[in-house]
């Protein structure tokens, strides 16, 4: 069994509650969605890994926390690369649109529901899947001001932390929308892409 991975890199989480924190991402091929704003770079060719040889390349690094990313991470088999991360003393996040259930052994769930689009293989706006709206620890939305209400997002889920993040998009920063609205509705946070602004990967 093999996973198609696009890389593997050792960086700073710079976005959300864990910002700040060194770890190794785990970035997977392939997405369910197409957001127009996406940065992952989808055309790079995967390469088909084990579970072993990912975590093989994971021991290479020193950090505990592993950030299982994609693309949609959950399109692909994870159990088995879950346990064996934590066999190797390493923590397990992920970061999902939240479209499909994830095994239950993953440590921490960042969930980014997205609206979609026409070109999206699944067309619902800011579909999660139910499993998610309850395990997930962490909300983190790209903000739209054209878009739904981040609370009535939120509202669907089981209490999570609350994480809005501008749309950075060349030529349409909508960071001081996302401030105004952190800034009235303070029950959320500022995620501010800090590798962007620091200019790291
Ligand atoms: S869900 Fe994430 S990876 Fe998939 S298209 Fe949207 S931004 Fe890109």
């Amino acid at each position: 069994m093999t996973l198609n991975v696009n890389e593997i890199f050792y960086s700073i989480q710079g976005e959300g509650y864990h910002s700040g924190s060194p770890a190794t991402f785990i970035r997977l091929a392939g997405c369910n969605l197409a957001c127009h704003f996406c940065d992952t770079r989808h055309t790079v060719p995967s390469i088909p890994m084990t579970p072993q040889a990912i975590v093989d390349e994971v021991k290479q690094y020193p950090a505990e926390l592993v950030i299982i990313t994609g693309g949609e991470p959950s399109l692909q088999p994870l159990s088995l690369l879950v346990d064996m991360l934590h066999e190797a003393a390493r923590r397990v996040h992920i970061e999902t649109n939240g479209t499909r259930p994830l095994p239950h052994s993953i440590d921490w769930i960042t969930c980014s529901p997205k609206k979609a689009t026409a070109e999206s293989p699944l067309r619902i706006p800011y579909y999660v899947h139910p499993s998610i709206l309850h395990r997930a620890d962490e909300l983190k939305l790209v903000y739209d001001p054209e878009g739904p209400d981040p609370d009535s997002i939120a509202a669907r889920f089981h209490h999570p932390l609350l994480y809005l993040q501008p749309m950075a998009l060349d030529g349409s920063d909508n960071a001081p929308a996302t401030v105004a609205y952190i800034l009235s509705h303070p029950h959320w946070r500022l995620s501010a892409q800090i590798h962007r602004l620091l200019n790291f990967r």
